[in-house]
């Protein structure tokens, strides 16, 4: 059984969705539902006139543990992949739970009111999967995603041990906006601004948010500035890779984008506490999210290139060795295949490939999984084969930061 039931009708989904119906021998049946069903159309129009494939829409509140059971009952996937927001995490397992099917997801839970995005809310679920032997297969977009099979696969077949993980995530597009975020502006504004953690010797450090700098030179982009950052597959992969003394995370931002973010930030547009406003209530984030361009618009106008990946240090038969992996994928590529930019593509296309993994069995398992908990290898050969291939290379040296 390969039917499969996507929630959220965004730029990830609408890549996650083109994939699997261009690959009618990994999907059964889709079904796309979304809090908004004229989105959810939108994208069915779009794959009928790009694959000639049907899929079916609905309506669905997310938040709402029993519309999600009567929408699961009545579609009967094998698979439910959660593309909708952060918000929606636990509400979908719970359905997951009730109506008895697998979930997957790219993104943790993270409470509305806390800028605060962690696994243990989402790792709380282990045994009430396990018991219903059910898998929920957590962050299967690129980082967390890729970067975390990444990393699993430098383990496998490049390194005895890995002392040191740098995850790097690079955006060379333009698209030709003032400011715009590339995934949901919410999101994505509440990650960029909280403090940024990594993982050092047993110890999580804190510093204040874009504080630290680095340079980088990507390849097929070129040199960037970027910012250490707290990402949730620090804590996954602290916790899955034994040994491992330091992870950090990375992602480039542009001069232009910081400045608009400090303004935004000054005058509290980024505010996720509510203020009155005419006799009501409001958040100024969410505000924002409603004047800023849609992700899922920008395709049409972005180019240049996405550089995501790791570079990891560690030492192989007794020698120290450093080995760098890492995905290049073109905006307009992404956009002529799917309509939608290479943020999203880069998604939406591991959420489409943990999918299959899971719905021919490939990836299985009872409980609560991330991704570097599973094999990587059967996860690279299809990023290879479904448009996001990826190099390996040895390093001469290591970060020197
Ligand atoms: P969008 O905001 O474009 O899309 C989110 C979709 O979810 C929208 O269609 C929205 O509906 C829908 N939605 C929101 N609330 C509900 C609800 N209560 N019930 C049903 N549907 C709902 O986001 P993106 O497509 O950019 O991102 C999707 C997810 O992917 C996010 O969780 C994001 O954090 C994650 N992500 C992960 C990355 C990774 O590498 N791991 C990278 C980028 C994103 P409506 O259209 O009506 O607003």
């Amino acid at each position: 059984m390969k039917d499969v039931l996507v929630i959220g009708a965004g730029g990830v989904s609408s890549v996650a969705v083109h994939k699997m119906a261009k690959n009618p021998d990994l999907f059964g049946k889709i079904t796309l539902a979304s809090r908004r069903q004229f989105k959810c159309d939108a994208i069915a129009a779009s794959v009928k006139q790009r694959f000639g494939a049907d899929i079916d829409t609905a309506q669905v509140d997310a938040d709402d543990v029993d519309a999600m059971v009567r929408l699961i009952e009545k579609v009967k996937p094998a698979l439910v992949v959660n593309l909708a927001l952060p918000y929606q995490d636990l509400p979908i397992m719970d359905a997951c739970l009730k109506a008895g099917v697998h979930y997957l997801d790219t993104a943790n839970y993270e409470p509305r009111d806390e800028a605060k995005f962690e696994y243990s809310w989402q790792w709380a679920y282990q045994e009430r999967f396990k018991e219903a032997g059910l898998m929920a297969l957590l962050g299967s977009g690129f980082d967390p995603g890729v970067t975390s099979v990444f990393a699993a696969y430098l383990k496998k077949h490049h390194l005895d041990t890995i002392d040191t993980l740098d995850i790097l995530d690079c955006n060379g597009g333009d698209h030709g906006q003032h400011f715009a975020t590339n995934f949901n502006p919410e999101i994505n504004i509440r990650e960029i601004t909280a403090p940024a953690r990594h993982y050092e010797n047993g110890e999580w450090i804190e510093t204040p948010a874009l504080s630290t700098r680095q340079v980088y030179n990507f390849e097929e982009v070129g040199t960037k500035n970027m910012y250490l950052m707290y990402h949730e597959e620090l804590e996954s992969l602290a916790k899955h890779i034994p040994g491992i003394k330091r992870i950090r995370f990375w992602m480039t931002f542009g001069d232009q984008y910081l400045r608009y973010l400090d303004v935004l930030q000054n005058v509290g547009m980024t505010r996720i506490d509510p203020v009155m406003y005419n006799g009501v209530e409001i958040i100024p984030l969410q505000f924002l999210k409603a004047v800023l361009p849609e992700p899922s618009d920008l395709g049409q106008t972005t180019k240049g290139k996405t550089n995501i990946g790791d570079i990891a240090t560690g030492t192989k038969d007794g020698k120290a060795k450093t080995v760098r992996i890492y995905n290049v994928c073109d905006h307009e590529a992404a956009f002529e295949e799917t309509g939608n930019q290479a943020v999203s593509y880069t998604t939406g296309v591991p959420a489409m490939i943990g999918a299959a993994l899971m719905l021919n069995g490939t990836w299985k398992g009872e409980g609560v999984f991330n991704m570097e908990q599973l094999d990587p290898d059967p996860f690279m050969d299809m990023l290879n084969q479904h448009g996001l291939p990826w190099q390996v290379r040895e390093l001469a040296e290591p970060l020197r930061f």
